[in-house]
Order: structure tokens, then C-alpha cells, then sequence
């Protein structure tokens, strides 16, 4: 089994063989064929498990198949994460990948200043990874708009909630459109994460390593 069997398309395989990937991790190869078909997934993966690449290169090949042609474009893909470290791994994981597509990857933290990322913002956003504190701060003074959000990534959601983002969570996802696909990946499927896939998502079909 190898990445092309699994559907990802020539762009995306070439990025990966200049990063020397030729095998699919576990997660990969449970996750991707799912989340290429539309599903919501529900992924138990830790760090280090290769995770980001499984939700990532499905993301990227669903945002490539219509980028929009021209002008400053809105963001179609979003990653909550709970750190500023995630927020900076995932969005030069998911840069690499993209290499060979058309794509703006943009992070949103706190105790960075809002002024460059605002800046970034008006550039135009394909991909958004980002904090939920942060991000809101940019919801409510209305320097970016969810409302082109077709996919929705919950990356380390366990964390998310140990860090006491539920509440912020929450008023992101009302920003969000209800018709989109949503990738939640935790360590556990302990009961409140079981409880936010229920809100969240639609018939999430579960994966685990
Ligand atoms: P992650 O769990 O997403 O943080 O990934 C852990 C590490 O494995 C990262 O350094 C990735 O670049 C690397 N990695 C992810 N997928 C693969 C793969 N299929 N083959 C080799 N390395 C990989």
C-alpha cells in the first residue's frame, strides 16, 4: 500500500517523495481514503503517529480540486489547535505538502501582535490554523470571516478541553457553516470528547492506532 493507492493525487505525491514519505502510517491509512469520500472522521492518534499528514493531504487535494481564480480568497479550511508550537508544526507540514498546489497557509495565536496576521488575513487564506482565544479575537473585530469554512479540523481536542477551550470552541463553530466536513483527532474518545463529536459532528466514522 503506498499513498497513490490510497487516492492522493499526483501533486501531493510529489511533495511527499521529495519528503522521502513512501510508506502510509497506520492513522494515514485508515483516515485518508475516509476523509477523501466526505466523511467526518473521528481519529484517535497521538503525536508522533503521523496524524497531521492524515487529515492534512486530504485537505489540501479537497481545496485544490476548486481554488477560486483570482482575488484575495477566504478561508475554506480550518485547524483548531491548542498551542502556538501545533499551530507552527501543522502549518509548515501542511506548506511542504502544498508546495506544488496553489495555496495560502496562514496561523493564528495569542502573544503574537494582531497587526501582521490581520495583514496576512487581507492577503487572502486558503488554509487557517489556528488558536480558538486568538481566533475569536479576530471573529469579533471582524478581520477574518468563517463563512467560506468547508473544512473543519479539530486537532488535538482532548488538549483543547484540558486547556479550557470548550467555551471559545463553541462560539467558533457557530461562525462556521453547518454544511462542511469535521475531522476531530484526540488521544482518547474519553466521554466529553465523545460528547463534542455528537454536537459537531455528522455521523463521524471512527478510526484508532
Ligand atoms: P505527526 O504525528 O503528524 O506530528 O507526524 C510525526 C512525524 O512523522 C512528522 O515529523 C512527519 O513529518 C513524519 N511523517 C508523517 N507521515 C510520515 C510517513 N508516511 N512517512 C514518514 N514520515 C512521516
Amino acid at each position: 500500500m503506498n499513498f497513490e493507492t490510497l487516492g492522493i493525487a499526483p501533486a501531493l505525491l510529489r511533495a511527499l517523495a521529495d519528503s522521502g514519505y513512501t510508506t502510509p502510517t497506520p492513522i494515514q491509512a485508515q483516515a485518508i481514503p475516509l476523509v477523501l469520500s466526505g466523511e467526518d472522521v473521528l481519529g484517535g492518534a497521538q503525536t508522533g503517529t503521523g496524524k497531521t499528514a492524515a487529515f492534512g493531504l486530504p485537505l489540501l487535494q479537497h481545496l485544490s480540486k476548486n481554488t477560486s481564480a483570482k482575488g484575495p480568497r477566504k478561508p475554506r479550511a480550518l485547524i483548531l489547535v491548542p498551542t502556538r508550537e501545533l499551530a507552527v508544526q501543522v502549518s509548515d507540514n501542511l506548506k511542504g505538502y502544498s508546495r506544488y498546489l496553489r495555496m495560502n497557509v496562514t496561523t493564528l495565536f495569542g502573544g503574537a501582535g494582531m497587526q501582521p496576521q490581520i495583514n496576512n488575513l487581507q492577503r487572502g487564506v486558503d488554509v487557517l490554523v489556528a488558536c480558538p482565544g486568538r481566533l475569536l479575537d479576530h471573529l469579533e473585530r471582524g478581520t477574518v470571516k468563517l463563512d467560506a469554512i468547508e473544512m473543519l479540523v479539530l486537532d488535538e481536542a482532548d488538549r483543547m478541553l484540558d486547556m479550557g477551550f470548550l467555551p471559545a470552541i463553541k462560539r467558533v463553530l457557530a461562525r462556521v457553516p453547518a454544511q462542511r466536513q469535521t475531522l476531530l483527532f484526540s488521544a482518547t474518545f474519553e466521554a466529553r470528547i465523545k460528547a463534542l463529536a455528537l454536537e459537531f459532528m455528522r455521523n463521524p466514522k471512527q478510526v484508532e492506532v
